[in-house]
């Protein structure tokens, strides 16, 4: 089966795997794990932070950054779609007391002046505690609804900026900021050093099994662990999935260019077929959305065929490029895909 279905179905390597059995490890709840420790110097100083925290999933390390930049009755501004407010099971309102205020961006991205006219300006007839707080902006990088598209600094500044005229906090959901890095040549820590907290996965695009990070200062860092811990995130002899995230590091970020190279080779036959629809302009790195009016029937008979794909709804697929697709992989997926595409009436 060639799995296009997501890039965390990637599975650790047997040179991945021979890090994760030789890895040290100790009781990291006690910050007694040596290679844990490291994972987080080593995120910190790509990410340009004063500290990281290795957590298990993207979720908690995004649920944790609600939890530290908030209060309860806040409200926390996102783009509509943004994985926080639209895949965390409205995690951010049990845990945290939220409202999500949301804004539609194009391509994920949302600009300046929409994050102005969402946050309600004081009028000094009424007194201040009658308006909503709100005091986090929530950006995605790439985005991953909107097909993985990336950001560019400038539009990331744009908007931080006026969240922080606005006196909002910034986190930046970076699950995928290694493809944003890849495909736009921005490194992380400069898409970071807009952020007050930062989550990043291992998990995904760069192969590892299990594990994000949550990256701020030390001081924000020292209460997430709390966080972290009360969640139940709290976890021992980690470092021997933590070894697999170094080595992720390590090895699997530039190969990433392959995705997309892959990814957009996909895209380009599925834009050439009679029934299929998908935007070449907007496909940025490792995801690609195409519609096409009988999205289900595709994805059954493609699977039938030995191509996982997903459908997102009654007209939209998604088929995601990473480490265990190859070149090879692709072409025969062009080729499957294509061919139950064209039979469809
Ligand atoms: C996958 C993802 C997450 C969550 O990561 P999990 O490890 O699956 O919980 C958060 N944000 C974005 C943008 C993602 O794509």
């Amino acid at each position: 089966m060639i799995d296009l279905r997501s890039d965390t179905f990637t599975r650790p390597s047997d040179d991945m795997r021979r890090a994760m059995a030789q890895a040290e490890v100790g009781d990291d709840v006690f910050g007694a794990d040596p290679t844990v420790n490291a994972l987080e110097a080593r995120t910190a100083e790509l990410l340009g932070t004063e500290a990281a925290m290795y957590v298990p999933t993207g979720t908690m390390s995004n649920q944790i950054a609600v939890k530290v930049n908030t209060r309860p009755g806040d409200t926390v501004v996102v783009e509509s779609s943004a994985h926080v407010a639209s895949h965390e099971l409205g995690g951010a309102s049990v845990h945290s007391g939220v409202t999500f205020a949301r804004i539609d961006g194009i391509l994920g991205v949302i600009t300046p002046e929409q994050l102005a006219d969402t946050v309600p300006t004081r009028h000094p007839s009424l007194p201040g505690h009658l308006y909503d707080p709100h005091t986090l902006l929530c950006i995605e990088n790439t985005h991953m609804e909107a097909g993985g598209t990336v950001w560019t600094l400038d539009q990331t500044i744009a908007v931080t900026d006026m969240a922080r005229s606005k006196s909002m906090a910034v986190h930046l959901d970076g699950a995928r900021i290694w493809n944003a890095w890849v495909a736009s040549g921005t490194s992380p820590d400069l898409y970071a050093s807009t952020a007050d907290t930062i989550s990043v996965c291992f998990s995904k695009g760069l192969g590892a099994p299990i594990g994000s990070a949550f990256a701020a200062s030390a001081e924000i860092v020292a209460e997430a662990r709390r966080y972290k811990h009360m969640f139940g995130g709290g976890f021992r002899q980690a470092g021997v999935i933590a070894a697999g995230a170094l080595f992720a590091l390590d090895h699997n970020i530039e190969r990433l260019q392959e995705d997309h190279d892959n990814a957009r080779r996909f895209a380009t036959a599925i834009a050439e077929t009679s029934r299929a629809t998908t935007d070449l302009d907007t496909l940025h790195t490792n995801l690609v959305y195409f519609y096409a009016p009988d999205a289900g029937r595709i994805v059954e008979e493609c699977e039938a065929n030995g191509v996982a794909m997903l459908a997102f709804g009654p007209t939209r697929v998604r088929a995601v490029f990473h480490l265990d697709v190859s070149d090879d992989d692709t072409t025969k997926a062009i080729d499957v895909v294509t061919r139950v595409i064209d039979k469809g009436r």
